[in-house]
């Protein structure tokens, strides 16, 4: 690379969601940029693929875009004119249960508050606070620790965000179906649900759902970077793919640099850009549990008992709080439950592209002990038989990940760790180490800007575009010189 004797304003290395957002952001503000992929696709874990057979498209990561579509920042940025288009489904979730109807998070309020029973009211009383401006709390949701521009209504939020999932809807409901709808809502931290702050998902993911139904990309979730990276070009920004960066002297000279890495990356490349006493916090850091993950080509639609749950992009298999708890609680000790609590994604109801005529996708993960190379094949499969009786029948062809694969797959996914590390009470705003500014390190000159920054896993680009912000703070100051100089 430095052969290149070229320079930018700053270097983003990584083209994930993250990655693309903090170098769309600069180039925005008239910044020279170049992005450095390791793989041969920008996206990080935003890619799409025939995993199994010939005309099935499956998300090999993420697949389901709650943050996507409301997103402040993708939300400013004209993507739709760069191809992405959002598929909206009627239901964002659909959660089975045994021997009754599912529970459904319809697009309507009222509609999901009608399924509630004696809930329905404390369910809409819950919720409905945040709907009168959701721009605003999605705002200070998604950015990192500091006065929110709504205060009210983020009170009323921390207040009922730092309970643990368990106690806070074992307090505000009375009945297993609203309990079960938080509690799968709430699974997504990949935390035991008895731990602080566990609720904090549940109650943004079912706000979420209210505001925009969980939407896929239509095309797959490929549509998100190629649309990013699109954009970034018009822009002037320049990418580069199956440049695997392993040392800061391999970078070509900047102003800044911008790490769309896990924290331990950022430690190898950067070593000696940066204090030991820094690195050393960094190899502290918890990445947490892994996932394992099966993608099914299928010969028809899942035959779900309820046929509800066709209608939800996602669906939540695990039954009630108490078995969805005691199953990543034991998931969170080392342990492989038998009936784990799976996220199953069903793309090619809402978007035929992802499968030939008649047939499907199913896309359907579950949480394991980090680094586990165990097969949960049969695991999820049961569990999904258990909702969808004749569902094995239907499977054509599976493709498995474990979070080896995973790690192999991207170097951000350190065990397996999917959400760019564990986010519970000491490391969900203090992501790599407490800092004033956690995107910034000891060397003005290096930032972290994946989703080991606030505010955390999933695809909404707000780490790169709050890491750009503090990156643009510090550009005015340095000569563009290699990083070791
Ligand atoms: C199985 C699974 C399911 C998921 N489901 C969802 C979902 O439904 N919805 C959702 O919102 N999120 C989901 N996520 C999480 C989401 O994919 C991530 O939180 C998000 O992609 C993080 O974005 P990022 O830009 O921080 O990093 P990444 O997307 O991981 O991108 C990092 C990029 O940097 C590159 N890179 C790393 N090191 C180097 C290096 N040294 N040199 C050059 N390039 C490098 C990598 O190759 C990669 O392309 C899922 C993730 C997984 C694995």
């Amino acid at each position: 690379m430095s052969e290149h004797r070229e320079t930018f304003d700053a270097v983003v290395v990584g083209s994930g969601p993250n990655g693309l957002s903090a170098a769309i952001a600069l180039a925005q503000s008239g910044a020279s940029v170049l992005v450095l992929e390791a793989s041969d696709e920008i996206g990080g874990g935003t890619r799409t693929a025939e995993l199994t057979l010939p005309g099935f498209r499956h998300d090999v990561c993420s697949a389901v875009h709650t943050t996507g579509i409301l997103s402040p920042f993708f939300r400013s940025l004209p993507l739709d004119e760069h191809g992405l288009q959002w598929i909206v489904p009627r239901a964002s979730v659909a959660h089975p249960l045994d021997e009754q109807p599912a529970v459904m998070m319809w697009g309507s309020l009222e509609d999901t508050c009608a399924g509630l029973g004696a809930d329905s009211s404390a369910y809409r009383n819950l919720v409905a606070p945040f709907l009168d401006n959701p721009e605003g709390f999605f705002g200070d949701v998604l950015g990192p620790l500091g006065w929110p521009r709504h205060p009210a209504m983020f009170l009323c939020f921390g207040v009922r965000a730092m309970w643990p999932a368990t106690t806070f809807a074992n307090w505000r409901f009375q009945q297993s179906r609203a309990k079960a709808l938080f509690a799968g809502c709430a699974g997504h931290a990949v935390l035991p649900l008895d731990k602080m702050f566990t609720a904090a998902l549940g109650l943004i993911f079912s706000i979420a759902g209210q505001v925009e139904s969980w939407p896929v990309a239509a095309g797959g979730s490929e549509a998100i970077p190629r649309a990013l990276g699109s954009l970034l070009r018009e822009l002037g920004g320049e990418i580069r793919t199956g440049v695997r960066v392993t040392a800061a002297a391999e970078l070509p000279a900047a102003r800044v640099y911008l790490f769309d890495t896990s924290p331990d990356q950022l430690a190898s490349i950067g070593k000696s850009a940066l204090p030991g006493a820094y690195l050393r916090r960094l190899g502290r850091y918890r990445y947490g549990p892994g996932v394992f993950k099966l993608d099914w080509a299928l010969d028809g639609p899942i035959p779900w008992r309820d046929p509800d749950c066709l209608a939800a992009s996602t669906v939540h298999l695990g039954g009630t709080l108490e078995e969805i708890a005691a199953g990543e609680s034991a998931m969170f000790r080392g342990k492989h439950p038998e009936r784990p609590y799976v996220i199953l994604c069903q793309q090619s109801q809402l978007d035929p592209s992802r499968a030939p005529e008649d047939k499907h996708t199913g896309y359907a993960y579950c949480h394991v002990p980090g680094g586990s190379t165990a097969d949960m094949t049969d695991a999820i499969e049961n569990q999904v038989e258990r909702f969808a009786p004749g569902f094995k029948d239907r499977i054509l062809s599976r493709h498995k990940m474990n979070p080896v694969d995973f790690y192999r797959y991207n170097p951000n996914y350190v065990g397996g760790a999917i959400t760019g590390g564990v986010a519970d009470v000491f490391q969900l705003f203090t992501r790599p180490v407490a800092r004033l500014d956690p995107y910034t390190t000891p060397n003005p000159r290096v930032l972290l800007c994946s989703a080991s920054t606030p505010p955390g896993g999933g695809v909404h680009g707000m780490c790169g575009y709050h890491a750009a912000q503090s990156a643009l703070k510090q550009m005015p100051n340095f000569e563009p010189s290699p990083l070791l100089a």
